[in-house]
């Protein structure tokens, strides 16, 4: 049995260690077909210096002649400062069973030439002076079958000496494998960008957001847009799509400045105050250095290139500085400072290391590591978001609080305590929609006022507490013989009022005369009966108001009082005879 699950931990071992190196093989640089790696001799160019051309040359360099020198590629050759033109020269290897074979180039900034022994098979740009420069481009330029052992002319003009002569990545390899070499660079961008992006979307989203710290947010937004712009440039893929090599060089080296400065900007919206002046002194520093090298460039100077050296020294030291000042912050305990050290201290050091690669050709063919900074962005925006949905739902938790506190408050300020009528304040409220519902038309409500009687006397007699309890059942018998469309309210002491929405007088007259009844045979109080005073009065259209039709019902009610207490009288629109007559008196 143990023998029996070695063996197949064996064989899965075996597996992975073949997938493992199957996929090392797919990422390590491949044991090319050939590398050119010498002897490369160069020349200074007759072509601009005689004026003869450059097919002349060419036979001239096949004959033997010429003032070949050999120089160690891949570095420059050492022509003089003021050169633009210069020849180089090496002899094509023969590689192993490789058809359709071409040569990849990454060049910068240069015009150029490239003859196979004395046929011209390539050319890019031409040989002069260009406005903007001649960009950054990938070439693959295929090789005839026959190419092995024959003589490789790269003919190639700049105007930035920094250039000239500089063809680092060179390579001869089957077109396929070139093919996977521009692509396999490609790999950090092709996974990155779309993180990005998306991510892009998401801090988007939550920048709509009503509860949003939307600078902090834009800043975020911009950061990243920069870092894909420049992830967009640096990539090879790009050029299949938009040819455009000045325009994508151009781009990418003024982008680059711009990514510190961004970045900064964010530091400087989440570290602590006493480091703010200075976090935004070494922002200022970046903004300097692209004035400074697009000033210089616009002039002729070469200023884009030419302060890269600085950048690349001043990114590690001032961003260091700033990695500092918010681990300083984020040891205070600033939670934003504490994320955002991953996307800074993880940048910094990446783009440091580019910077080196870039100096000394490292990596070249791995491509740069600072794209995948966008993975330790990602924490940091994982971060804000996490806060995001902890504020908003902490606000929605606590209007929720305060949405319930605000109706417990409101239905307390409108419902006596003692017997859950509602109170005064209710009646407003009540009273200006019905009016503004059916103002128009007379008789749409009514009001019936009732007050007990000789209330006084209970509370002299048998206490305020039994007055209380009197209050209590009383509203208690109303409420039971009302309909739910009724609102019932204290309107003071023991004067209640009942509006009766929809009750015309007639309607409103007969239900006061059954609560009077009902109020009279009920036992509210034990030791003594209890009887109640009735006044009724309606809404009468366009012409009443709110007060009016409170005093009317008051009137009805004193009426009532006067004519003997215990019976219902309506308000004096009608004979007071009448009233009394209808009382049954
Ligand atoms: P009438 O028949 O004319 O209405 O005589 P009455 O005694 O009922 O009227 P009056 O307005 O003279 O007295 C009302 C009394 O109600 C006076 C006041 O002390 C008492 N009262 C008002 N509010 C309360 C209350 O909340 N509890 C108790 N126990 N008594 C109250
Ligand atoms: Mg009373
Ligand atoms: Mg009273």
């Amino acid at each position: 049995m143990g023998k029996h699950r070695k063996a197949i931990l064996w064989k899965g071992l075996r597996r992975a260690l073949l997938l493992a190196a199957s996929l090392l093989l797919l990422l390590m640089p491949r044991g090319l077909a050939a590398d050119l790696d010498g002897p490369w001799y160069w020349q200074e160019d007759p072509v601009s210096r005689d004026g003869v051309s450059s097919v002349e040359v060419v036979q001239a360099a096949l004959a033997g002649m010429g003032n070949w020198q050999p120089y160690a590629a891949p570095a420059q050759p050492p022509f003089q400062r003021d050169d633009q033109y210069i020849w180089l020269m090496t002899v094509l290897p023969q590689a192993d069973e490789m058809r359709d074979a071409s040569l990849l180039m990454m060049v910068t900034d240069q015009s150029f030439e490239v003859w196979l022994d004395d046929r011209q098979i390539y050319t890019y740009g031409d040989m002069e002076p260009q406005l903007m420069s001649y960009g950054q481009k990938w070439h693959l330029i295929p090789l005839p079958a026959d190419y092995a052992g024959r003589h490789l002319y790269i003919r190639t003009f700049s105007a930035n000496p920094l250039y000239l002569g500089d063809f680092g990545t060179i390579k001869l390899d089957a077109s396929v494998v070139q093919m996977s070499t521009l692509m396999r660079q490609d790999i950090p961008y092709i996974a990155n960008i779309p993180l990005a992006v998306f991510m892009i979307l998401i801090m988007l989203m939550y920048y709509m957001s009503p509860t949003a710290p939307k600078t902090l947010y834009a800043q975020i937004i911009l950061f990243m847009l920069a870092f894909v712009v420049w992830m967009i440039c640096a990539s090879n893929t790009k050029q299949l799509f938009v040819d455009a090599p000045v325009f994508w060089w151009l781009l990418l080296r003024v982008n680059v400045y711009f990514l510190p400065i961004l970045a900064n900007l964010i530091v400087y919206r989440v570290v602590d105050k006493r480091y703010r002046r200075s976090t935004w002194m070494a922002m200022l520093a970046f903004v300097v250095l692209l004035f400074i090298a697009v000033l210089s460039e616009i002039l002729g100077l070469r200023g884009l290139d030419g302060c890269a050296s600085a950048f690349y020294i001043m990114l590690p030291a001032i961003e260091g500085l700033v990695s500092y000042w918010a681990i300083r912050s984020a040891i205070r305990g600033n939670k934003y400072c504490r994320a955002l050290l991953v996307p800074l201290v993880g940048m910094v050091i990446a783009g440091t290391l580019d910077g080196f690669s870039r100096h000394f050709h490292w990596l070249a063919d791995m491509g740069y590591l600072l794209p995948y900074g966008t993975i330790s962005i990602g924490i940091f925006v994982l971060y804000i978001v996490q806060q995001q949905i902890r504020r908003e739902r902490m606000l929605s938790a606590r209007a929720a609080g305060l949405e319930e506190a605000v109706a417990e408050a409101v239905a307390r300020s409108e419902i006596d305590a003692l017997t859950h009528c509602y109170n005064r304040n209710r009646m407003e409220a009540v009273l200006a929609a019905e009016i503004s519902q059916h103002g128009q038309e007379k008789e749409s409500f009514s009001l019936i006022m009732l007050d007990i009687d000789y209330f006084k006397i209970i509370n002299d007699t048998y206490g305020h507490d039994a007055g209380d309890e009197v209050l209590a059942a009383f509203a208690g018998v109303i409420r039971k013989n009302i309909k739910k469309a009724d609102i019932f309210i204290r309107w003071g002491g023991e004067e209640f009022i009942l509006i009766c929405r929809g009750c015309s007088s007639d309607e409103a007259y007969f239900v006061a005369e059954r609560l009077r009844r009902q109020v009279e045979w009920s036992c509210i109080f034990a030791r003594q009966r209890i009887t109640c005073s009735v006044g009724v009065a309606s809404w009468q259209g366009a012409d009443d108001s709110a007060a009016q039709l409170i005093k009317r019902v008051d009137t009805a009610l004193y009426t009532a009082k006067r004519s003997g207490r215990n019976m219902v009288c309506r308000e004096s629109l009608l004979p007071e005879k009448m009233d009394l007559a209808l009382n049954g008196n």
